[in-house]
């Protein structure tokens, strides 16, 4: 991490100073009557966004829920690997990695064929494909993950800190005014009076859960089946003899259905999903009044012949969930999209709800509010045109289908296979899990063309950085120091655009002047996206961060022979960056051009998004291309 750049400081370099806003706002308890952006709901969608826009002091946030305070403890768990790639951008990744449970390994489990024997083991697999990520798929509570944001807001210029106990009544948008949100939110006072508060609005996030209030006011249906499966989940401190205990495990049982067993963190508690009762049609599982004791028997059911002996219960819940999913993720109707600006958006479980076995609930919330954070950060400081926010909801509504549609396919497989009359082969079972690693992983998502992603013409420059998919981080030694890192964790959650430079391989002294001819193209053209869009005063790399990697080895480069855009000078003291140049990693198996398919001969450019996606892969000398790609993104100053 960087800091200093404006000033010699001490202390923890995540704590920033506090913005006059953050000041004033510390000492305010009543909700602000108008702010830029109104986030509703406290859950990981809305975190994840309102983490986001703390980073942009000159937008005003405001988080509201209904809860009395922060979540303390249950709900979702699993971190796929690409969450922990978007907690690296956002400085916690580490944190969760040394309190998590890591899912390295997961076994199948199935009843014997000969009746009374219980269940055995049919198999045991990576969890996640070897060089997937570089992070592992974790198992932390997501109160624990709700922490981390909340400390973020905290420490950020603007000190935000969310509104507890203010229940949104309904919420109407007027496209034709300055502030076209007005938000009506009940609190109820300590004497029971109960009260209304008023806020305007920019802009509104409904990230409000699977009964949004948002999404109702907007008058967006949520369609698809309830899944009428009712499902028990607990978090236990358990003594039994099941030897996978502290292994993800996927038992199909012919006697009691389906379980997900989840090690947590800490070493000692798991955590259970057990298929409980079929509801009938419009039935609510609340209608079954199934009691924590029917879950553990419906447990030991399906562990025979092990048996749980549950010492403490730390959070139980019964629900049934669905596959639904809303036609569109913000207030624009169907056929006003090319006339209508959006206002109002959706995310998370208020446009889509998943079952619990593909583990996509938490993930795929915070995935769509970290893909509209920056898009409305970049639209409210002037930097690109409000026509970017229509970008959110198509990229987020075909991601939501064809998760939903894996969800479906995967929670119909299991509870097939736990019956012995289907005859379903336990490989079979097996090799799904294995062949849709990449979306329970979160690396199957790919954006589609349109203005924010590149055409895929040329793909075979960078193989392994698939146009549309997220930037796939690799190791690097950086130049200056040399210090051996992961070229994706240079993408931090700060609204920027980043250039990947590769430089050409071969002659070194020709390489580098073809770099050099790169960046004074970058930095002396108007044509030049970084010259056109410049806004005055701004560091050079405020908007397009450019940073270079050299295929040869790090000791036979001078960094002072590196092009000024490669040392930037920047800040209140003009200070020089030293960190915009990378060289690949001479261990065996560790040559980034080699690992993501680089051509080694002629290079290229890698433009990646601010959420880490890459947007386009163009030739070494594709200036042009460079230009009209970035022509619609950002506005003139
Ligand atoms: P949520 O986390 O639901 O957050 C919505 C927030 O909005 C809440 O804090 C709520 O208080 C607030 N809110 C709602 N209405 C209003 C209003 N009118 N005014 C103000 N605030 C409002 N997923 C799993 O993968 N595994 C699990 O075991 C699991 N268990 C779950 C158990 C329960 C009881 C619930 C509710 C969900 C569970 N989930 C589970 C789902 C997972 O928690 C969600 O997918 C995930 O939290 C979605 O995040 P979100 O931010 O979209 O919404």
């Amino acid at each position: 991490m960087q800091f200093n750049l404006n000033g010699f400081r001490t202390g923890d370099p995540d704590a920033h100073a506090a913005s006059e806003q953050g000041v004033r706002r510390s000492s305010q308890v009543e909700l602000p009557s108008q702010v830029d952006v109104l986030v509703v709901g406290c859950g990981p969608a809305g975190l994840t966004l309102a983490a986001q826009l703390a980073a942009f002091p000159e937008i005003d946030t405001c988080i509201v829920d209904a809860n009395p305070g922060p979540l303390e403890l249950g709900r979702a768990d699993g971190i796929a690997c690409r969450s922990m790639e978007m907690f690296q951008a956002f400085g916690f990744a580490e944190k969760v990695m040394r309190e998590s449970y890591w899912v390295n390994e997961t076994t199948f489990w199935r009843t014997q064929d000969e009746p009374g024997k219980g269940i055995v083991r049919t198999g045991r697999i990576d969890d996640v494909e070897p060089g997937l990520s570089e992070f592992p798929h974790t198992i932390l509570n997501q109160a624990r993950v709700h922490e981390f944001y909340l400390d973020i807001m905290r420490r950020s210029p603007n000190r935000i800190v969310p509104h507890y106990g203010r229940t949104l009544v309904d919420l109407a948008v007027d496209p034709a005014s300055s502030h076209p949100v007005t938000a009506r939110f009940e609190v109820v006072g300590a004497d029971g009076s109960r009260q209304i508060e008023v806020v305007t609005a920019r802009y509104a996030v409904g990230c409000d859960g699977a009964r949004s209030t948002v999404r109702r006011s907007l008058g967006i249906p949520l369609e698809g089946d309830s899944a009428n499966q009712a499902w028990g989940v607990m978090d236990i401190l358990a003594v039994t003899d099941f030897p996978d205990i502290r292994l993800k495990s996927v038992i199909t049982s012919a006697d009691g259905g389906t379980i997900v067993l989840i090690p947590r963190e800490g070493g000692y508690l798991a955590r259970i999903y057990v298929e409980m009762d079929k509801l009938g049609k419009d039935e609510r599982v609340t209608q079954r009044s199934i009691a924590i004791e029917d879950v553990i028997a419906a447990a030991n059911r399906v562990f025979h012949p092990y048996v749980l002996d549950v010492k403490e219960i730390a959070w139980w819940s019964v629900y049934e969930i669905g596959q639904r999913m809303s036609p569109r993720f913000d207030d624009v109707s169907e056929g006003a999209a090319a006339a209508q600006l959006p206002h109002a958006f959706i995310a998370g479980d208020a446009c889509h709800t998943h079952s619990p076995k593909a583990g996509q609930g938490m993930n795929v919330s915070m995935q769509d509010t970290f893909n509209l954070g920056w898009k409305l950060a970049a639209v409210l400081r002037g930097i690109s045109p409000p026509e970017l926010l229509r970008s959110y909801s198509d990229e987020r509504r075909d991601l939501a289908k064809t998760l939903i549609d894996f969800d479906r396919e995967w929670a119909a497989l299991l509870s097939a296979a736990s019956k012995p009359e289907n005859a379903i082969d336990p490989a079979k079972v097996q090799a799904y899990f294995v062949e849709h690693g990449h979306y329970t992983a979160g690396t199957a998502t790919r954006y589609k063309p349109s203005v924010l992603i590149g055409s895929a013409e040329h793909q075979h420059l960078a193989t392994g950085y698939v146009v549309g998919k997220r930037f796939h981080s690799a190791p690097v030694i950086r130049l200056a120091d040399a210090r051996p890192m992961q070229l994706g964790h240079v993408v931090e959650a700060d609204g920027r655009w980043r250039l990947f430079v590769f430089a050409p391989g071969g002659n070194q002294e020709a390489s580098l002047a073809a770099v050099g001819q790169l960046c004074r193209f970058l930095t002396d053209t108007p044509q030049s996206p970084i010259v056109r869009f410049a806004r005055p005063g701004a560091d050079i790399d405020a908007l397009i961060d450019v940073r270079c990697v050299l295929p040869f080895h790090h000791r036979g480069i001078e960094p002072g022979s590196l092009p000024d855009l490669l040392l930037p000078r920047k800040g209140r003291l003009e200070l020089q960056d030293y960190e915009k140049a990378f060289c690949i990693d001479p261990q065996p198996d560790r040559d980034i051009y080699a690992m993501r398919g680089i051509d080694q001969e002629r290079g290229c450019l890698i433009v990646v998004r601010p959420d880490q996606y890459v947007a386009q892969v163009l030739p070494f000398d594709g200036v042009a291309a460079l230009t009209a790609f970035f022509d619609p993104i950002f506005t003139r100053p």
